[in-house]
């Protein structure tokens, strides 16, 4: 009989009859560690009944999980191979499944829209060189989404979850902000995964928060970020001379949002780059 999770056997012997040779491209580094598997649904916080969407569930490793508590999964996958064998690879392991499962195949940045009533929570182990689009693709489209559990690698797993100040605090982190307060949830070693991928991954969990309250738009404020960080070592002022036409109009737009002109983008929150947004719509820039 089998087991419930997918097993380093049986995760071989699929990709094989399936003739899956996992590219690097699509991120393929399949779990074959149920106590892995189980920390991550665990962690989730998940419950039965529960709409989840998972993306990129490859041979089924996390799916199978957050089946075995009881969640209704909406799977997105982009390799045609892989979407077309899951619902048989979870037929066989999941014998209560009735309608619990749907298999969406697609690229998850193309997703707009998905089946069936809204899900509450994300829960992947993300394909790692689009997992940050990918997650905030989601959180912007879904608004639904109240929790996300992703496992991705560990130093962006510290990216998202840094707080103004530290080293690793960036583009990705502010733009998490704006959606949900993260926090890195444990670390995973290479070895639970076929093939084996040459980094450590680690949990990230993030919690829906209502975004800052701001009369610019989210798309005012991400440009006034990815400026900021686009020149790290440069102070604010002339980071966004760029926006503004000079640093002088730049020092002007600052010094409007209370912000210091000499500053550099790292020590901002969201708050910050949400007033620096409003204030350059209001000199017209
Ligand atoms: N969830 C499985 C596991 O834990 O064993 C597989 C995880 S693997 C790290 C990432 C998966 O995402 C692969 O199955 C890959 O084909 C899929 N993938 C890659 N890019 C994708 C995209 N843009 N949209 C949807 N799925 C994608």
């Amino acid at each position: 009989t089998r087991g419930a999770l997918l097993g380093p056997a049986e995760i071989r012997d699929l990709a094989g009859r399936l003739g899956v040779r996992p590219t690097k491209t699509l991120g393929q580094n399949f779990v074959h560690d149920g106590g892995t598997v189980r920390k991550i649904v665990r962690t989730s916080g998940v419950t039965a009944g529960e709409r989840v969407v998972e993306i990129g569930p490859g041979l089924g490793s996390l799916t199978l999980g957050l089946l075995e508590v009881g969640a209704r999964v909406v799977a997105v996958e982009i390799d045609p191979v892989l979407a077309r064998q899951l619902p048989t690879t979870v037929a066989a392991h999941v014998p209560d499944l009735g309608d619990r499962l749907e298999v969406v195949g697609a690229d998850a940045l193309d997703v707009v829209e998905l089946p069936g009533p809204p899900p509450t929570a994300l829960v992947a182990n993300l394909p790692y060189n689009v997992a940050v689009p990918v997650l905030l693709t989601f959180l912007e489209r879904f608004d639904s989404l109240q929790r996300v559990l992703v496992m991705v690698q560990s130093e962006v797993a510290d990216r998202l979850a840094a707080g103004p100040g530290s080293r690793t605090y960036g583009v990705p982190s502010v733009k998490a902000a704006w959606y949900a307060s993260a926090r890195r949830a444990g670390t995973v070693g290479r070895a639970v995964f076929w093939p084996v991928p040459n980094v450590d991954s680690a949990l990230v969990a993030l919690d829906r928060r209502e975004p800052p309250v701001t009369t610019a738009s989210r798309e005012e404020v991400f440009t006034v970020i990815d400026a900021a960080f686009a020149q790290r070592r440069k102070m604010l002022r002339s980071a966004l001379a760029g926006i503004t036409g000079s640093s002088a109009a730049a020092t002007v737009v600052l010094e409007a949002a209370g912000v210091d002109p000499q500053a550099r983008g790292e020590t901002l929150d969201v708050q910050d780059f949400a007033r620096i947004a409003e204030s350059l719509a209001m000199v017209g820039a």
